[in-house]
């Protein structure tokens, strides 16, 4: 594909994204926000028009295109103001299947997640007692015959109410009988639709932001030997394998975050009149804008760099780090200037910022902390000493 190609087809799915996201204006994520409820239309018309569907090969009834392309639909709905973690996990964590599945599990699961029949929302990974060192998870799944019996808990895994499959990561082998602590785990493939009342149990977690996130528990839940992804005892690097594209897409999301609260920001500023001035006219006020809105297009520099790379089958895991950690840093940095613009009025709920203020805070912390991106670059781009 050409340049030029390649720019009609960004321009095209910008077009599209921002059509069907004016279906869901401000109003409709402040009510979801004040409800507590989940974005069940908007859902329902990004499976519809195939976005969620992005990066499912075309074989698989999907649209095929790369990650470049599906970062930016992303942008697109949290520069309209939307939030699309309701959903965004089904664009990326199908592509452990994809990836390491069996040829029968892709053939069978795909073409049903392309089409939004099957929901592929959940990922657990993170326990409340291992946090981020994950080769300390203590749920495991233990092989009886025909099939697997798991016990343990997973936290804070994302819209396991709203999805009918759960992509699991379990120890297979005890951490004392393993070469290295990150064998022995492995994933597997979860029907919640069968499993909740019969072994698992979903308990939601109140947030600051309408996430929709949760605990799960399980109690010798029993599942069928071929829900197992891959081979027994990878899956440690089956998910290092799908976490640069969700970082590259996640800071496409707080890219978008940042144009959001930049044009808020901006446009504000050059209306709010306080002392027979707008109140852009002031250095004090117009400085910090234009220094975010700087901030935010070169973290857009990165996020495209990374996304290239990653479009090219060449390793990507510096860019995409840096990526995350710029454009969460800018889109923060963005939703701070914007609150401070906006004085009292950022506060009152009416004008969305306090909303984007406090969901664009989230990716500082998730899908992977600030620090341990710094310990990513400083360790393995740098070669200073490993710190854990
Ligand atoms: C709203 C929300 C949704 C989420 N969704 C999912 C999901 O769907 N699936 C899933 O599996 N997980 C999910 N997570 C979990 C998320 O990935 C983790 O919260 C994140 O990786 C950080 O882990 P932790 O909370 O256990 O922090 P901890 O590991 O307890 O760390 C706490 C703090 O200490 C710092 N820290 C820890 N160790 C070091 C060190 N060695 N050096 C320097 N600093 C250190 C961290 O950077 C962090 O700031 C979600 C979290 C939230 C809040």
């Amino acid at each position: 594909m050409t340049t030029s190609q390649t720019n009609s087809l960004h321009d095209d799915l910008r077009q599209g994204v921002r059509q069907l996201c004016r279906r869901f204006p401000d109003a409709y994520w402040r009510d979801l926000d004040k409800q507590g409820a989940y974005p069940t239309d908007f859902v329902r018309a990004m499976t519809e028009a195939g976005y969620l569907g992005a990066l499912i090969p075309e074989q698989y009834g999907g649209v095929g295109v790369g990650i470049t392309e599906t970062s930016i639909i992303l942008e697109e709905v949290h520069r309209s103001g939307g939030n699309a973690a309701a959903c965004h996990a089904q664009m990326y964590i199908m592509g452990t299947l994809l990836r390491h599945g069996s040829e029968a599990q892709k053939a069978f699961y795909l073409p049903k997640i392309a089409s939004g029949e099957l929901r592929l929302q959940a990922f657990g990974v993170t326990e409340p007692d291992a946090g981020t060192d994950t080769t300390k998870i203590w749920t495991t799944a233990v092989r009886e015959n025909d099939h697997y019996r798991i016990r343990g808990q997973k936290i804070w895994t994302s819209r396991a109410q709203h999805s009918d499959l759960m992509l699991l990561l379990a120890r297979t082998t005890p951490v004392e009988k393993v070469a290295k602590r990150t064998h022995g785990l492995s994933i597997f493939l979860i029907d919640l639709r069968q499993a909740v009342g019969n072994g698992v149990v979903i308990e939601p977690i109140e947030t600051m932001i309408n996430h929709h996130t949760t605990q799960v528990f399980f109690d010798d839940l029993r599942i069928p030997h071929d829900s197992l992804i891959g081979e027994e005892g990878m899956g440690f690097r089956y998910i290092l394998d799908g976490m640069n594209a969700e970082r590259i897409l996640i800071a496409a999301e707080c890219i978008g975050d940042g144009y959001w609260f930049i044009d808020r920001a901006s446009g504000y500023a050059k209306e709010r009149v306080v002392f027979d001035r707008p109140i852009g006219q002031n250095q004090g006020v117009q400085f910090p804008i234009a220094q975010a809105y700087i901030h935010v297009r070169a973290a857009d520099l990165m996020r495209f760099e990374a996304a290239r790379l990653f479009d090219n089958g060449r390793s990507c895991g510096a860019e995409a780090n840096m990526a995350k950690l710029l454009a969460a840093d800018a889109s923060w940095e963005a939703a701070n200037v914007t609150l401070q613009t906006y004085g009292g009025f950022g506060f009152a709920k009416e004008y969305d910022v306090e909303r984007k203020f406090r969901e664009t805070r989230l990716y500082q912390i998730a899908p992977i902390s600030t620090n341990l991106i710094l310990s990513y670059i400083g360790q393995h781009v740098l070669g200073m000493p490993r710190s854990f």
